[in-house]
């Protein structure tokens, strides 16, 4: 390994650590753990069939339902049957619940002021250069799949001359930089093996007959 790679692990493992930190605090002071912060904001979000909140976590099904038994016994959230498949499990969270996530931070308040003191260029090339890194944790299946623009079937990668705005969004019809590359898109349609490209960030219809005009 490099040493600028050295370097650049160094600095991510003490952001993990800041942020690690961070979130036991935040929990700490609500009476939780991290994980379940991490479920009870999902759910506030989105109510979500228990089989999809530990996949999408990260996390064991026994682990989740750890979470969420701590949950519904402090009346955060509530299990209820999913409509579209009767033996499985919604997970939602109760009006408590949701005032809840109101009160935690979405991130700490000295890494978003840092993020927003730099410069627009620097936080869209960081934003590529992560969201490059997690696809590639993604294809080593060593972190859960995100719905993100890099495996998406409506991402059109550089096919604008204008440099600022160089990627195109089939799903909005719409040119945005990287600075609006998403990660957790609802919008997301995984791309196929035929329409993704070999090379990375070069998925969808780049050069393919679902190129904007
Ligand atoms: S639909 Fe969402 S994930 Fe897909 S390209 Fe558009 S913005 Fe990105």
């Amino acid at each position: 390994m490099g040493s600028d790679s050295k370097h650049i692990i160094t600095a991510l493992q003490r952001l993990a650590m800041f942020w690690r930190a961070n979130q036991w605090h935040v929990a700490k002071e609500l009476a939780l753990n991290p994980t379940q912060c991490e479920v009870l904001t999902r759910v506030a979000a989105k109510s979500e069939r228990a089989v999809d909140l530990a996949d999408a976590l990260g996390i064991s099904q026994a682990s989740l339902s750890d979470s969420v038994a701590a949950l519904d016994r402090k009346g955060l959230v509530r299990r209820r049957r999913d409509p579209d498949d009767g033996r499985a499990r919604m997970i939602e969270a109760t009006r408590a619940g949701t005032s809840l996530t109101e009160r935690m931070p979405e991130a700490p308040v000295a890494i978003q002021e840092a993020i927003a003191g730099l410069a627009e260029d620097d936080r869209a090339g960081l934003l590529r250069c992560l969201a490059l890194i997690i696809r590639s944790l993604q294809e080593a299946e060593a972190i859960p799949v995100q719905q993100m623009c890099f495996t998406c079937r409506h991402f059109c990668p550089h096919v604008h001359a204008d440099p600022a705005r160089p990627h195109h969004c089939v799903f909005v019809d719409a040119a945005f930089g990287d600075g609006g590359l998403r990660l957790d898109c609802p919008d997301h349609e995984t791309a196929t093996e035929e329409e993704a490209h070999l090379q990375p960030g070069a998925l969808g219809c780049r050069g393919g007959s679902r190129a904007p005009g």
